[in-house]
């Protein structure tokens, strides 16, 4: 690292050595074994595949959060209903992703006798990118759907101050011999975490992305960040989706809403205490098994319609690219997370 380093050299790293990297980082920040593991999969994976606000860049916020009461990074998932369809899961204020975790192999067999499973996710932090929990899925067959709510900093349409969180929604559907179709958008015109980026980088962000601490439209990310509010993307459409997201992530859950969240006696936490709601579809319970089959009919006439790119198509090319060259990490971001600890 240090020799990279000094030669101003990225360092390339398979997925399996930068998990490895950040288990350690994660473990000396006080998670537990079993929630490092799942936070550095996810923080690498995500860098592995280009989503970079989602990668190395949340690691120290997620250290940060890790070293106050407002986590808890050992947290046991509890499973509190395993009825029929819905399985209702207590993440008992840990991560939601480890609480994904124990619900996966549960919804995977519900979904296969019932045709259709519920997952509802309580007391859960989400701090990650949302395509991971949904694409496994779909490489099993299944059509998947989750959302997740999160802190208060997007203004509902017409609105000009924080109300929703940028609530993300994934989506996954298989493929014959194709990678999956899967979509992973935030409410917001714009992720936090890319305006952030923007913010560290000096950069202008488009009209529309958000509003000042006045309610004034700006193109400055550091206004927006300094008491401004995030703006849905595509005005009323956005919001309602946000809107939905709240109903079923957190009012179905019993979690939190996003407004409802106080951190403020946590300064240095960054995470949500929210909800996550998962619907995960076996589609040979109603389309058959000509469901593939159709779904390339769709992707031809989408080709055929001008369409090339498919949501996720740009993760899987970087995905492949590390696959065979590795992930190009900066060494010293990785020795300033050292350093960090
Ligand atoms: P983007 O706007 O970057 O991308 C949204 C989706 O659109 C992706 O699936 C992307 O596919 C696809 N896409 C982009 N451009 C095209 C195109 N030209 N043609 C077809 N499809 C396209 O995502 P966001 O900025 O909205 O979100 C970034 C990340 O932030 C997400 O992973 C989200 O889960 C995460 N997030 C997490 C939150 C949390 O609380 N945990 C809160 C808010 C956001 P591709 O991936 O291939 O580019």
């Amino acid at each position: 690292l240090e020799s990279c380093a000094a030669n101003d050299a990225p360092c390339h790293m398979s997925a399996e050595q930068l998990t490895s990297f950040l288990v350690e980082i994660f473990e000396r920040a006080g998670a537990a074994s079993h929630t490092a593991r799942i936070l550095a999969r996810t923080c690498a994976l995500a860098e592995q595949d280009g989503a970079k606000s989602h990668g190395l860049y949340r690691v120290p916020a997620y250290i940060a959060t890790l070293g106050t009461d407002w986590v808890d990074g050992a947290a046991a998932p509890e499973v509190v209903t395993s009825k029929g369809a819905t399985v209702v899961i207590d993440a008992r204020n840990g991560f939601a992703q480890c609480a994904l975790q124990v619900a996966r192999p549960l919804i995977e067999e519900r979904a296969r006798v019932y045709g259709v499973a519920t997952l509802l996710v309580r007391r859960s932090h989400h701090f990650g990118a949302l395509w991971l929990d949904v694409e496994p899925f779909a490489r099993q067959g299944f059509v998947a759907l989750t959302a997740v709510n999160s802190i208060s900093h997007m203004a509902p349409h017409s609105g000009s101050t924080p109300l929703y969180g940028t609530n993300p929604l994934a989506f996954a559907c298989p493929r014959s011999g194709h990678d999956p179709i899967v979509f992973d958008q935030a409410s917001s015109l714009m992720a936090k975490g890319d305006l952030q980026l923007a913010a560290l980088h000096g950069e202008q962000v488009p009209l529309g992305t958000g509003v000042d601490k006045h309610g004034k439209l700006t193109q400055d990310p550091h206004a927006i960040l300094a008491g401004g509010a995030l703006l849905p993307f595509g005005g009323h459409k956005g919001s309602s989706i946000a809107m939905m997201i709240e109903i079923l992530a957190a009012g179905l859950t019993g979690g939190a809403f996003s407004w409802e969240i106080d951190r403020s006696e946590y300064p240095d936490a960054h995470t949500s205490r929210a909800g996550q709601f998962l619907l995960c579809i076996d589609p040979s319970h109603s389309a058959g098994p000509g469901f593939t089959g159709r779904i390339e009919s769709l992707v031809q006439a989408l080709h055929d319609s001008g369409q090339q790119r498919l949501p996720g198509d740009r993760r899987y090319a970087i995905r492949k690219q590390a696959a065979t060259q590795g992930i190009a990490v900066s060494p010293q971001a990785m020795l300033d997370l050292i350093q960090a600890l």
